[in-house]
């Protein structure tokens, strides 16, 4: 797995079934499917870990809505996923590659999809789009400049709840990541408060329900409507100034280790807005099968849309299950669209060993 050159430059000799095309829980999921039907697949991604949004914005969240699943850690959930696609299948997985370009070449059975990636070419008969929301970043604070102190004190993303072990942590945010974060960093963190610049929050009712306990106990510091006005600190970030939303003259000044922004993300197709598909409102149009307007390239999970579309993990591998079955019928049409159970078949492509 992983970024291993030698893996990739063996790999760039080698014609696969399917290229997967992002390694979030549908990309996965995706080579797991492909490896039950004995097809023989690859997952690229740009990002440096497996799990897509699970690893990058919400590793320690509890989901709750995985059948089977009463309630799993995402990054509990990509373990499984990686567990269950790539220990059982030859499928390596190469990150820190990104997908810039698509071509085809060669005609009849020779032909073959070209994937220009900024590590070199893959080629595949198929490929399959579980890009996300592509490239994603995280919005910046709105009139105050917080570049300064990144990698000082301020952050985007929760990779690890133990990076604010014991610290004095600034929210600042209104929507549910903001206050998903507080209810979920009240045992790390010494000291939480939360900042909004708006009355009022855009989270689940519930959330917000906990938020306002959670202050009335004492335990978190609420200042709404209230926005940065600058940052104090030695190295490290020490101190912030706040000042109301409806009156700047009125300051507060509060003493933090961390201000963990939840702004929201940009999201962007990224390289792959150019490669023709049809796009409608920043995702991948299939139809009823997965099917993209690229030839022999399908899509499924955050990256596509159509009617009655879920952005759901759920969901996501169900259309993965449609994607790979599709692709697998367009190479060998002999292979029915509908696969064997797999209590009858148990795990037909699984190599003995695999790593
Ligand atoms: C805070 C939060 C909480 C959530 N909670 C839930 C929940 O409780 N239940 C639920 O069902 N869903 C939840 N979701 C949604 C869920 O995370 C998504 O539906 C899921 O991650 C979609 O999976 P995916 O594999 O399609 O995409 P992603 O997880 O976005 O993975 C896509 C991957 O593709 C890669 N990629 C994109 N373009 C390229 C390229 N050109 N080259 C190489 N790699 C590329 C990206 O780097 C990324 O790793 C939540 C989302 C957020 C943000």
């Amino acid at each position: 797995m992983s970024t291993d050159p030698v893996r990739l430059s063996q790999d760039l000799d080698e014609v696969r079934d399917v290229t997967v095309i992002g390694g979030g829980p549908v990309g996965m999921c995706t080579a797991f499917w492909a490896g039950m039907r004995e097809a023989s697949a690859r997952i690229i991604d740009s990002l440096p870990e497996l799990g897509g949004q699970l690893t990058t914005l919400y590793p320690e969240k509890w989901i709750y809505d995985v059948p089977g699943h009463p309630k799993v850690l995402a990054r509990d959930l990509v373990e499984m996923l990686r567990v269950q696609s790539l220990e059982q299948f030859d499928v390596p997985a190469h990150l820190n590659t990104t997908a810039e370009r698509i071509s085809w070449e060669g005609e009849g059975e020779e032909r073959v999809i070209v994937l220009h990636t900024d590590r070199g070419e893959l080629r595949s008969r198929t490929v399959i789009v579980a890009g996300g929301h592509g490239a994603f970043e995280p919005k910046k604070l709105p009139g105050y400049d917080m570049t300064p102190w990144e990698g000082r004190g301020a952050h985007y993303i929760v990779g690890s709840k133990a990076v604010f072990s014991g610290k004095r942590v600034m929210i600042v945010g209104g929507g549910d990541s903001a206050c998903d974060w507080v209810i979920n960093l009240l045992d790390t963190a010494s000291e939480v408060s939360l900042v909004h610049r708006r009355e009022g929050f855009r989270a689940h009712e519930l959330t917000v329900g906990q938020v306002m306990q959670a202050a009335a106990r004492g335990d978190l510091a609420l200042h709404v409507p209230f926005q940065i006005k600058e940052v104090h600190g030695d190295g490290n970030i020490e101190r912030v100034v706040l000042f109301h939303s409806e009156n700047e003259d009125s300051e507060v000044e509060v003493e933090v280790d961390a201000i963990l922004l939840q702004l929201g993300f940009k999201t962007a197709l990224g390289p792959l807005k150019d490669w023709g598909f049809e796009v409608v409102k920043g995702a991948i149009a299939v139809d009823q099968v997965m099917k993209t307007s690229l030839e022999r390239v399908w899509a499924c999970g955050d990256i596509t849309t159509f009617e009655g579309k879920l952005k759901l993990i759920a969901t996501g591998f169900a259309e993965s299950a449609i994607a790979v079955a599709q692709a697998v019928h367009e190479l060998r049409p002999e292979m029915k669209i509908q696969p064997k159970y797999s209590t009858n078949t148990g795990v037909p492509g699984a190599v003995a060993g695999q790593p």
